[in-house]
């Protein structure tokens, strides 16, 4: 009996050390969590793919992995709320399972970037093909925005057909793979109507999703105000939103330099600005003066395919630096790629590092120095810091680390 008393104490104490075995520990970071108001130095301990701690001073004697965060900034792992990425080998597709998409994992840890939002590549006649093609073979988590276009994006005849915008399909699929969908996203038309906005409400309100808008291609143009105030509903997304084109109407009036009176309104009813920057959807002669006048945007994303990814735009961290260069600071920037977009699309288990959430970190380091940051149209600036990601951690697992920073290091295959 006395040998099994002993024998029992000592798996009692191996149970309760193991209990409290840290796989990984972030040391002596500066802490940028917007949700939870946090700006500051603090550690941060993750176990079972979970943030389990975050405190002044972690102790990592019982650590299994450390990470020397000094002089570091740490952060919820990016969302990036606008992306295309339904690769596939048909040219003619385009951007739905066409070769205009990107796949994700190329682009996303290294810029400390954890979930992706594609944007309306498809509709609900593929969404399947998709998630067998893309979503499941990705580790970035991937979720999506349905085309109310049947066929997505696919090219410009099928993008144009209305007969092809099923409000009630739209919605059994984003039911369907409701784990997945996020909302129903509006592109490129060209018509006279508001039919494709309004199926998209319509379908965005049975499935109980936002829609993200993509507007302005229309001829004679449709007026933003009435998409704002008449059609969309609070909890919606207006993206490209500092976009200065012929054919769109911008929301910084390009004779005064001053934001639409109505633009703030719309924000303050609930509409979400995202930057969705692209390949000539960010004008810094619409971003300049809307960040000077106090006027932000809700999410920083980059709209990122074939087309954007070496012009301009390059990464989500040249956006945010970006934004950092014309007078946000760092912390805001920060809440425009984590807590803003997690509420954008209503997953908000993401986007913060609240203890027992899911263990997505991004570590930067921002870099002095003199940086260009150019637009589309020439337009230069010239700005002293820029962000650089160190590490990325996706749920509990070092997925990226570029320094080495780790110890013991990650130096397997990373699958
Ligand atoms: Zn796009």
């Amino acid at each position: 009996m006395r040998k099994r008393g002993v024998l029992f104490f000592f798996i009692l104490v191996f149970h309760f050390s193991k209990a409290q075995q840290y796989s990984i520990v972030i040391k002596g970071g500066h802490l940028i969590d917007p949700k939870n108001s946090i700006n500051e130095v603090m550690d941060i301990a993750v176990t079972d793919g979970k943030i389990i701690s975050v405190a002044k001073n972690i102790d990592t004697a019982k650590a299994i992995q450390i990470v020397d965060a000094k002089g570091m900034y740490i952060t919820p792992g990016l969302i990036d709320a606008h992306v295309h990425v339904f690769y596939g080998t048909d040219p003619d597709r385009k951007y739905s399972n066409g070769t205009l998409s990107i796949l994700p994992d190329g682009f996303t840890f290294r810029t400390g970037v954890t979930t992706v939002v594609d944007a309306g590549c498809s509709g609900w006649r593929n969404f399947p093909l998709f998630k067998k093609q893309v979503i499941d073979n990705s580790r970035t988590r991937v979720l999506a925005l349905l085309n109310i276009v049947g066929e997505g994006m696919s090219g410009e005849i099928n993008e144009q057909n209305t007969n092809d915008m099923d409000s009630k399909m739209t919605a059994l699929m984003a039911r369907r793979y409701k784990d997945y969908v996020v909302g129903v996203k509006v592109a490129h038309f060209t018509g006279n109507e508001w039919t494709p906005v309004d199926e998209a409400v319509k379908a965005g309100t049975m499935a109980n999703i936002p829609v993200m808008i993509d507007f302005g291609d229309s001829e004679p143009p449709l007026s933003l105000e009435e998409l704002f105030m008449k059609h969309l509903r609070a909890g919606d997304i207006f993206t490209h939103c500092f976009g200065q084109l012929s054919n769109r109407e911008p929301i910084v009036d390009v004779n005064t330099k001053k934001i639409k009176p109505f633009v703030p309104e719309a924000q303050k009813k609930g509409i979400f600005f995202d930057v969705g920057y692209g390949q000539i959807s960010f004008a810094f002669s619409q971003a300049i003066p809307a960040v000077k006048s106090g006027f932000y945007p809700n999410s920083i994303s980059t709209d990122i395919h074939v087309g954007s990814m070496n012009n301009s735009m390059k990464d989500i961290l040249n956006i945010m630096s970006k934004f950092m260069a014309i007078g946000m600071s760092l912390e805001e920037v920060i809440k425009t790629v984590t807590w803003n977009p997690a509420k954008e699309i209503k997953h908000e288990e993401l986007g913060n590092l609240s203890v027992g959430t899911i263990a997505d970190i991004a570590i930067f380091s921002v870099r002095e120095g003199k940086f260009g940051f150019y637009d589309y149209s020439g337009y230069k600036i010239e700005g002293k810091k820029k962000l650089e990601c160190e590490m990325t951690i996706k749920g509990g697992k070092i997925v990226y680390d570029l320094n080495g920073i780790a110890a013991p290091m990650v130096v397997k295959g990373s699958r």
